[in-house]
């Protein structure tokens, strides 16, 4: 094991996984540290028919069919009107997308980088970074230390490497994520992700591998601790309002409280900052789950990190210009997805609610906050947040 990596991924969820399988391939020395071992449930089941290229060209298609995903057909919406709208997936040219276990799809991740080279670290939590010298020094909870001439960020929307070596934050909505899970359905018939607006938010549900089924409530954090609506019975209760959903899950009962997924748009940026880091995936820009890309985006960064990474390692006196090229790219992102963020947002004006007035057009999306540690900005409720989600305070 090399005193010194050329390069450290904190955090082995796709966007961490492929940029280190990216930069083992080509022969870099790579240490991933992931504060999982994989071994609790992961919400962003949804692939969209575009990840087969990328899962091709990163060279894990094989091993992602091993995992036996459910083909997705299609999606069906409830959205501008209350009739219900098809998009089938084969005008996209892959015929499905694909409904997987995430636990699973994670770990497969994970395990190619491994396969390629990189050093997989589970259950290891960063909780500090430093520069040392001329390299970063990432401290990790169990009390070791690691050292390394590049640091890239992949810890999801919690972006801690990010916040730590003080890059700000944009947040562009306050929305969560109130997801329960059934087992034991017969999902044969239901191989399609249904969405449905409704008056505090709207609702996801797409089938599982073995016959399981996710469904969640997109609602704001206020509006969500106003209606109490983390709680089984409030959650019922908006579910059974939502009629087409309602009739998908049918009576199936809820075996335990929803539980709190931060879902906020957010943007992690830094500025004038010429150090050899980058942010991956949804610590640079995590995006509201009605896009369905989020896996998609994170593949697709991990693309260009391990391409800045690359220049950053061969030619470090160019790091400010390598960095702003690469930030600037992020910027573009993420002023085409605001866009049509509000204009997906905008099709719907049959609910004069809160939730729906806030989104609407003429309400420019303006980065509203730049503390990350403002009341809600990034949860309205730190006990109600899954664990795997609230991870910032790991990281000073
Ligand atoms: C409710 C919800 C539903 C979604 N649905 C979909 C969907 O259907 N389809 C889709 O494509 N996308 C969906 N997404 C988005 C998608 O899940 C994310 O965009 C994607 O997971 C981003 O990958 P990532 O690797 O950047 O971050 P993550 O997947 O969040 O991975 C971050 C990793 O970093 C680790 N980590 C964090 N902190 C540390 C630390 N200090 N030290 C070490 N490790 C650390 C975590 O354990 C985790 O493994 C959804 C998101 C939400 C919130």
């Amino acid at each position: 094991m090399p005193s010194t990596w050329d390069a450290i991924v904190v955090g082995g969820g796709p966007a961490g996984a492929a940029t280190a399988l990216r930069l083992a391939a080509t022969g870099r020395s790579v240490a991933v540290l992931e504060r999982s071992r994989f071994d609790r449930p992961r919400v962003g089941e949804t692939l969209a028919p575009l990840v087969r290229p990328l899962l091709e060209d990163l060279g894990v298609w094989e091993r992602f069919t091993g995992l036996h995903p459910l083909p997705s057909w299609g999606t069906r919406s409830v959205w501008a009107d209350p009739a219900p709208v098809e998009h089938s997936h084969l005008v996209s040219g892959y015929a499905c997308g694909w409904h997987v276990d995430r636990r699973a799809f994670d770990r497969m991740l994970a395990d190619a980088a491994a396969s390629a080279g990189a050093h997989l670290w589970t259950g290891t939590a960063a909780v500090g970074c430093r520069p040392d010298g001329d390299a970063w020094l990432l401290a990790c909870a169990d009390g070791h230390a690691v050292r390394g001439r590049l640091v890239v960020d992949a810890t999801g929307r919690r972006a801690g490497i990010s916040r730590a070596l003080g890059a700000g934050r944009s947040t562009f909505d306050r929305l969560v994520a109130l997801a329960v899970r059934w087992d034991g359905v017969d999902v044969a018939e239901e191989q399609y992700l249904l969405l449905e607006a409704a008056a505090e938010g709207w609702w996801y549900t797409a089938p599982l591998p073995g016959a399981g089924m996710v469904g969640m409530l997109m609602t704001d954090a206020d509006l969500c601790r106003e209606g109490g609506l983390h709680a089984s019975a409030p959650w019922r209760d908006r579910l059974s309002a939502a009629a087409v959903t309602a009739a998908r899950v049918g009576a199936a009962p809820l075996r335990s409280a929803p539980r709190a997924h931060s879902a906020a748009s957010q943007r992690s940026r830094r500025a004038g900052d010429p150090r050899p880091w980058l942010s991956v995936g949804d610590a640079a820009l995590s995006v509201d789950p009605l896009t369905g890309s989020g896996v998609l985006r994170a593949l697709r960064t991990a693309e260009s990190a391990a391409d800045a990474a690359g220049h950053l390692l061969d030619r470090p006196g160019s790091a400010g210009t390598v960095v702003a090229r690469y930030e600037s790219a992020r910027d573009d992102e993420c002023a085409r997805y605001l866009a049509d963020h509000a204009r997906h947002y905008g099709d719907v004006r049959r609910f004069a609610t809160p939730f729906w007035r806030r989104r609407r057009p003429r309400r420019r999306p303006d980065p509203v906050r730049s503390d990350p540690s403002a009341p809600g900005a990034t949860m309205w409720c730190r006990e109600q947040v899954d664990e795997e989600d609230d991870g910032a305070r790991d990281l000073r």
